[in-house]
């Protein structure tokens, strides 16, 4: 089974609703789970910067298409706010899923928003998507925590949320890490060694990371895979995890595929091997041929980051 640190699904499902659809969920994207045993994952509310409507908008009509979509979907989708709703989802063999905040970018600019937030049943934050805001300075720039984004972090960190730095710059991913009590996560990013961009992480980073006891998933967007386009494939995917599990043991990685959902056309940027769920399978299978044993595989496909689930649902 499968846990998938980072998913975009929302955004799909809110813009197939938004045509006038309705069982999203069931109709377009289960199949897909069901197909490659993707049990569960963080399901994040993302604003896209590109799509004309302002963050607060986007947000609104995330949730909403969300609490539509659990209407509809009771019997195999479940949302986890307590440790209940997770035995529930296991005992039920439900898909499960946490409310992420992937950056708080349309939310009220100090701390509070943090406790608005774990209202809306989320229990995942990130501080910034690409730019900076209020809290603190995404890759595309160069400060670190604010004074908000400090309280942000302490909030975070009482309420049992958990702490998501895959969009941080140095300076802030530094700084959260420095005043951070708790596991902390990079959902959805790759290997600076091996594929030098900003929204990789460094190898002190990863270490980092792990020593909080927290979970790096590795990420299938192609520009983070590598550099050059034609190496932009499960070789260099793979690289990347085995690197990690070097660094920081196998009880530290996972998977935040990082699947697109915000272009249905059919050029939509992917990589070939790994471009939805239904691949997902044959991507273990050739993890299983670069060496790692059956064990390890459970931890990364699943069992670390469940770990953060228990974390963080109580
Ligand atoms: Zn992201």
């Amino acid at each position: 089974m499968i846990f998938d640190g980072h998913s975009d699904i929302l955004y799909g499902i809110n813009r197939w609703r938004q045509r006038g659809e309705t069982h999203v969920f069931q109709r377009r994207y289960l199949p897909w789970f069901q197909r490659s045993g993707i049990e569960g994952g963080i399901f994040v509310l993302w604003v896209n910067p590109e799509n004309g409507l302002p963050a607060s908008v986007q947000i609104q009509q995330q949730i909403q298409a969300l609490q539509s979509e659990l209407q509809e979907g009771a019997d195999n989708l479940l949302m986890l706010r307590t440790a209940e709703d997770l035995e529930e989802a296991m005992l039920l063999q439900k898909i499960y899923f946490i409310l992420g905040a992937e950056g708080l970018d349309g939310y009220v600019q100090d701390a509070t928003c943090i406790d608005w937030l774990y209202e809306q049943g989320v229990r995942h934050v990130g501080l910034t998507w690409n730019h900076a805001n209020g809290f603190a300075g995404g890759v595309y720039s160069d400060n670190g925590l604010t004074e908000e984004g400090m309280r942000a972090v302490k909030n975070i960190n009482q309420k049992k949320m958990l702490l998501d730095v895959s969009h941080l710059n140095d300076k802030s991913l530094r700084d959260a890490l420095r005043i951070a009590d708790g596991p902390v996560i990079a959902s959805h990013s790759n290997s600076r060694r091996l594929c030098d961009v900003p929204r990789n992480l460094t190898d002190d980073q990863i270490k980092a990371i792990a020593s909080t006891g927290g979970v790096v998933g590795i990420n299938s967007h192609p520009p983070f895979v590598h550099t050059e386009k034609e190496k932009q494939n499960l070789e260099h995917l793979a690289n990347h995890l085995i690197h990690m599990a070097e660094l920081a043991g196998t009880e530290h990685i996972g998977f935040g595929f990082d699947l697109n959902y915000w272009d249905d056309s059919a050029n939509a940027e992917g990589m070939e091997e790994l471009k939805q769920y239904g691949q997902a399978v044959p991507f273990l299978h050739y993890l299983k041929q670069r060496g790692f044993s059956g064990p390890e595989l459970r931890q990364i496909s699943r069992d670390n980051f469940l770990r953060m689930m228990q974390y963080a649902v109580v």
